[in-house]
């Protein structure tokens, strides 16, 4: 009988659950025993990630390479298009968007303009249709998924597969060492503390939430010294927003509220009279030195064996955007760790298929 692996997944934000749900699907279609545990300080809907709108865009990932931007954005994007036409597509928050990004004077094309749909340049009347003087924008067809309903949905589709969840604080990853033949870190911006990284600082964003049915499409303003954004999803419209370097506190301030629902309705005057419904910060896990993907074998002081560890954090203004990609980079760095040959189920039908089939109902039928 083959041996049980021993996997645990540390964080329970997007890229914990996400990186926990494809090891686990990869691990079942192969065959392989094992048993996943996940423990995180916080669980869905608190973190990071359920505040965030969900819409894909890389941003706020400046030192991670355009080549690996829209590979894992790429997959992510693929994803959640297979996402959005399934029945649970409104319960997961998963829909497609069109709309701006409008610039105040010229920029290069993004690396990502072939991952996304319909890539154009704006037209001169439509730049002028906002309240701010912008020289230059792209129009394309987008996902989105509204982050505090995908991970319900993906916490929800973890336990059915039998994973487990902890609730609890890790202060070191060497808690592990001898007990597990994995650890995942995905503890987001908890890896300053967990891992000692510097590089990974917070960028403090704060948004508001209206009730603004009527808007279905996305507008993000890039000015000198604004951003302003529109993020239509499924239960409320963000608007946004601020990004504050280094900034450890999740207060919410109404002065910026106010000059969010000002910017915000120079691109659309009707936000001024829709509903508030919200407002909310969060802390981004921006690390100046792109996304940490990779494997790392920490050696224990005591006697026990070398821990192998793979990191997935630090997907600063992205997390939604590569969560999925990323996801299943993790997966084939924990099965090389494990010392099985590479996983090789990608195919997105596959696995949704088979996350929807709960473990103990009769996963032979798929
Ligand atoms: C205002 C705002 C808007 C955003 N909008 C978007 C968007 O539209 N699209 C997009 O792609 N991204 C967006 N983001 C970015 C996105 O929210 C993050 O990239 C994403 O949440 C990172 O996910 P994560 O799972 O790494 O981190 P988190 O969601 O922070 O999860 C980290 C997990 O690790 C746990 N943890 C940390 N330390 C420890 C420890 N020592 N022990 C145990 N558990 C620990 C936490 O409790 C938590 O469970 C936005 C962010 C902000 C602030």
């Amino acid at each position: 009988m083959a041996v049980q692996r021993k996997i645990a997944v540390v964080g329970a934000g997007v890229i914990g659950l996400s990186t926990a749900l494809y090891i686990k699907t990869n691990l079942r279609l192969d065959g392989i025993p094992c048993k996943i545990e996940v423990f995180s300080e916080h669980t869905t809907p608190h973190t990071t990630s359920d505040g965030a709108a969900g819409l894909w865009e890389p941003i706020f990932v400046q030192g991670t390479p355009g080549e690996q931007q829209s590979r894992w954005g790429g997959e992510t994007f693929e994803w959640l298009r297979h996402l959005r036409v399934q029945e649970d597509a409104g319960e997961m928050g998963v829909a497609q968007y069109s709309g701006y990004n409008l610039f105040h004077e010229w920029v290069e094309d993004p690396p990502w303009k072939d991952v996304v749909i319909g890539f154009r340049y704006a037209t001169e009347a439509e730049l002028k249709d906002v309240k701010f003087p912008m020289r230059h924008g792209w129009h394309f067809t987008n996902m989105s998924a509204q982050a505090n309903r995908y991970c319900g949905w993906l916490l929800k589709r973890c336990k059915q597969q039998g994973i487990q969840f902890y609730r609890r604080k890790v202060l070191s990853l060497l808690e592990f060492a001898g007990w597990y033949d994995v650890v995942l870190n995905c503890t987001g911006l908890g890896s300053h503390q967990l891992t000692s990284d510097h590089d990974l600082i917070p960028l403090k964003g704060q948004i508001m939430k209206v009730s603004a049915p009527w808007i279905k499409d996305f507008t993000l303003v890039n000015g000198p010294d604004y951003v302003a954004y529109i993020l239509p999803c499924t239960d409320f419209v963000v608007l946004g927003g601020t990004t504050e370097s280094g900034r450890w506190d999740s207060d919410i301030e109404e002065s910026v509220s106010y000059n969010i629902l000002e910017n915000c309705s120079k691109i659309m005057g009707s936000v001024k009279n829709a509903p508030i419904l919200g407002q909310w910060s969060g802390l981004r896990p921006y690390r100046k030195t792109g996304v940490r993907l990779e494997r790392e074998i920490l050696q224990s002081k005591s006697s026990r064996a070398p821990l192998e560890v793979v990191h997935n954090y630090g997907h600063g203004g992205s997390g939604i955007t590569f969560h999925w990609g990323c996801a299943c980079e993790a997966t084939s760095l924990a099965y090389q760790a494990l010392g099985l040959p590479n996983s090789h189920h990608h195919d997105h039908d596959l696995l949704y298929k088979t996350i929807s089939t709960p473990v103990d109902s009769s996963f032979c039928k798929l």
